[in-house]
């Protein structure tokens, strides 16, 4: 079958009229983006999008809009005149492809009211012809194998047979910023694709304590977010800290079992500090209730004590056997498995506190300056970057 058009359905952003330019304007430059390289054309009208496709392959365009932000469905359309003609000869070039034995159904959207035939003469006219011209297949109302849908708009009639489900969510970029705690396993990474999803743009924030944790270690991380923006066509830079300093300061100066606690809340904040400079609203990362002796829920409650800022923990009550199978289907898990220690494995205390008394944490923590080397680590950020930001706009000429 030769498709013309790769027809996109939005999500959630169908309900949000007031800000609806905003909304198409958003994912018509991720499409762009996630699109780069194939030859298509991107249209985005307020109610659905069409991606117009000249060499490029459809099923290649869909994959890639699968994961696009914003975007329920997706289907491979034949774009044709209105006229009875065209209509048959579509149908009968679908059918061809329809397994044998299977059934169909025709379903028919009329968008323009005041087209010459009726809903049930389409489906009358089109049924009719294929059961006269096949001998494959078979007519079933209620659970047909097939569906084909046939759309009557102002413009043209679309027909399709196949819905295929994306990521769904709110587009990139209207959702607000927020800064990604991604530390290297398995689920910060996950963290943050739950976040993105919900059209949050996401910077990140790395510790790093070298010679400590090796290059590998903070390349691994460069390579989690590689695959963070490639899957998603939004670039996110990564902000590395250096945080030997302040991790060999604490080790020698905060007793075995509560250090684990204090290292948490520097790093909480340290990641506010620089939330607050570029703009964010909300810090984001991987905890899960229960997972390990920093994430139950007294542990959270010492930790989170040190910031006022939003902390957002999409992973909380997940099982980890449904984190890692997000994993996977992000793609990021072959990475997060990688054997590189981070600094917090380095560093692990042998029996770290599950209920941290907060008064014993706050005594110990002033006993020491941490101020100074919070200011020195943020002096000193490393910053990678996918490509450079809205290179979108190079290919405005495509709209
Ligand atoms: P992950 O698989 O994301 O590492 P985890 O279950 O191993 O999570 P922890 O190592 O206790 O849990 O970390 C909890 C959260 O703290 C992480 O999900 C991440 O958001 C943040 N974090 C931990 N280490 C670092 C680091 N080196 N840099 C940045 N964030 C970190
Ligand atoms: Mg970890």
């Amino acid at each position: 079958m030769k498709y013309d058009h790769i027809l996109v359905r939005y999500g959630e952003l169908t309900l949000k009229t007031k800000n609806r330019k905003m909304f198409v304007n958003a994912i018509r430059k991720t499409m762009i983006r996630a699109l780069e390289g194939l030859d298509v054309k991107v249209k985005a009208n307020r109610d659905r999008a069409y991606i117009e496709l000249f060499e490029a392959d459809p099923y290649e365009v869909m994959e890639a809009l699968s994961h696009v932000t914003g975007i329920l469905s997706v289907s491979p359309v034949v774009k044709m005149d209105r006229t009875e003609e065209a209509m048959k000869e579509t149908a009968l070039n679908f059918a061809a492809d329809f397994k044998e034995g299977s059934s169909f159904k025709i379903e028919v959207k009329r968008a323009d009211k005041a087209f010459h035939l009726k809903t049930f003469d389409i489906q009358d006219m089109l049924g009719g012809l294929l059961l006269k011209n096949t001998e494959h297949i078979r007519v079933d109302v209620r659970k047909p194998d097939y569906k084909i849908m046939v759309e009557v708009r102002l413009d043209a009639i679309y027909m399709y047979h196949d819905v295929i489900s994306c990521v769904g969510g709110l587009p990139a970029g209207t959702g607000g910023r927020a800064l990604l705690m991604l530390s290297g396993g398995i689920d910060s990474p996950v963290a943050g694709f739950e976040i993105m999803k919900k059209g949050v743009e996401l910077e990140a924030i790395h510790f790093h304590s070298p010679p400590y944790t090796s290059m590998q270690a903070t390349d691994k991380v460069k390579q989690l977010i590689d695959i963070m923006s490639e899957r998603t066509g939004v670039d996110i830079k990564l902000h590395i800290i250096p945080f030997t300093e302040l991790q060999t300061t604490l080790y020698d100066k905060i007793p075995d079992n509560i250090s684990m606690t204090s290292t948490r809340r520097i790093m909480l904040s340290l990641a506010e500090r620089l939330a607050e400079k570029i703009d964010a609203q909300a810090v984001v990362n991987g905890e899960n209730l229960g997972q390990v002796a920093s994430q139950t829920l007294a542990s959270m409650h010492a930790i989170n004590a040190v910031t006022s800022f939003p902390v957002l923990r999409p992973l909380l009550t997940l099982e980890k056997n449904d984190i890692v199978k997000k994993a996977k289907e992000y793609g990021t898990y072959e990475t997060s498995i990688m054997p590189f220690e981070d600094c917090c494995t380095i560093f692990k205390p042998k029996a770290p506190k599950t209920r941290p008394a907060l008064d014993k944490v706050l005594k110990f923590e002033s006993n020491v300056d941490f101020d100074p080397m919070i200011d020195r680590a943020l002096e000193n950020i490393e910053i990678y970057e996918t490509n450079a930001k809205d290179d979108s706009d190079a290919f405005d000429s495509l709209l």
